[in-house]
């Protein structure tokens, strides 16, 4: 599933939001089952009477190119003829096509393709038509695209990807949620049902549908009755008072993505209690991205012992990371890495039982907690800077208010 399809409610959410109504998505019904909200639109069947219309010489379809997608198949859904699919598919412009895109189509009552349309990732809108000599006259334009600001909330019951499905949120916008608090909040660790979450984003439009999601604006996330905010503000996300949110280390060392999240809720981590083998082990399936929680060099990689494949990463200061169990190392030895780049893959090497990564943070050589040290953040919004930040926080931050309160007043 592309974003696309979630988005379809938003156009409406953003009215509602623009008139201080706000939409909620609540996940769990009541007991009764009375007052829970639909979650997808209810779209009813109109009786049709054939006779009260003409039958139509062409119809409009629309269809979504899908993960795994091929184009006959796609062509096919959108009621194009055999005869006819053969010859569009060999139209040069459709290999522009991504999963997530949505064509367009006039198609005649017999099947014969009349125009289709799609909007490429460049912001162009492709449009093919069919001649009179029987070819394609293919034409790229430039897509007026509008953007509209979009407000969402959601409470988490397994995963964040799963509470954002449910409150319609597109993929981008949670991952973007979990970059923005990826310093403060392991959302494979930290996550505790009942956590809820706030979120203000763009959504482009072209020609009255949604199209794609833009930046997230500014959020909102109650983890574990702690609640932190953020605003974009320049090339970064800062708290209401113009704290960096991005800090020197990332609370998690896994990617955060629709496949690991919530994988730690289902099944929890082989062992919770840091106690015992002085690391945080991490259960996620074989493959899954390891990234460097900091900026630092890397001083292992390789096979070391009941490790198996092992990274260790010398941060600045005292500091080093240990990522143990690797099914695959990405980085070598003196390598200087960045934090959030790839240094390998979960897997079972060594002393493992399960496919999960066991993660060390030292400090002076010393494992540590990394959950009790107070990690350092990057500079606050510079002084001179700051009534130009409030000028663009306060009416983000005023959204956040309007949600916060509409939606999660019924929760406390
Ligand atoms: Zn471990």
């Amino acid at each position: 599933m592309g974003t696309f399809g979630r988005l379809g409610g938003i156009a409406a959410i953003a009215l509602l939001a623009a008139s201080g109504v706000v939409a909620f998505a609540t996940i769990a019904p009541s007991s009764d089952g009375s007052i829970e909200p639909p979650r997808r639109p209810i779209i009813e069947a109109l009786p049709i009477r054939p006779d009260a219309t003409p039958a139509p010489k062409s119809y409009f379809r629309e269809e979504p190119y899908q993960r795994g997608d091929t184009l006959p198949a796609l062509i096919e859904r959108l009621g194009i003829e055999a005869g006819h699919a053969a010859k569009l598919a060999k139209v040069r412009a459709l290999q522009q096509l991504r999963p997530g895109m949505h064509v367009s189509a006039e198609v005649s009552a017999d099947g014969e393709p009349l125009m289709l349309s799609f909007l490429s990732g460049r912001e162009t809108l492709v449009r093919i038509g069919a001649e009179a000599n029987g070819q394609f006259r293919v034409t790229d334009d430039k897509a007026q695209l509008y953007t509209r600001i979009a407000m969402k909330s959601g409470v988490v019951q397994s995963s964040l990807f799963a509470a954002a499905d449910d409150a319609g949120i597109p993929d981008s916008i949670a991952m973007q949620l979990g970059d923005v608090f990826g310093g403060d909040i392991d959302f494979h660790r930290d996550l505790r049902k009942g956590d809820h979450f706030a979120v203000v984003y763009e959504v482009h439009y072209l020609g009255g549908r949604p199209v794609r999601a833009g930046r997230l604006l500014a959020a909102e996330f109650t983890n574990n009755r702690k609640t932190f905010r953020a605003v974009h503000y320049g090339s970064s996300y800062y708290t209401p008072e113009g704290k960096n949110l991005r800090k020197a280390f990332l609370r998690s060392p896994l990617e955060f993505s629709r496949v690991s999240s919530g994988f730690g809720m289902r099944r929890h981590p082989i062992a919770r209690a840091w106690m015992k083998h002085q690391g945080i082990d991490y259960a996620a399936p074989t493959g899954t991205r390891v990234r460097a929680v900091g900026d630092g060099i890397v001083e292992h990689a390789g096979m070391k012992g009941g490790y198996g494949n092992v990274v260790i990463i010398r941060h600045h200061g005292q500091y080093a990371t240990v990522y143990a169990h690797l099914s695959r190392v990405a980085v070598r030895r003196g390598q200087r890495v960045a934090q959030n780049d790839t240094i390998g893959a979960v897997g079972q090497t060594g002393w493992a039982t399960g496919p999960h990564l066991h993660y060390e943070f030292r400090v002076a050589g010393e494992p540590r907690n990394p959950f009790s040290i107070a990690m350092p953040a990057a500079l606050p919004v510079a002084q001179q800077d700051l009534p130009a930040f409030h000028n663009q926080a306060t009416p983000l931050i005023a959204r956040l208010d309007l949600i916060a309160n509409g939606a999660f007043a019924k929760l406390d």
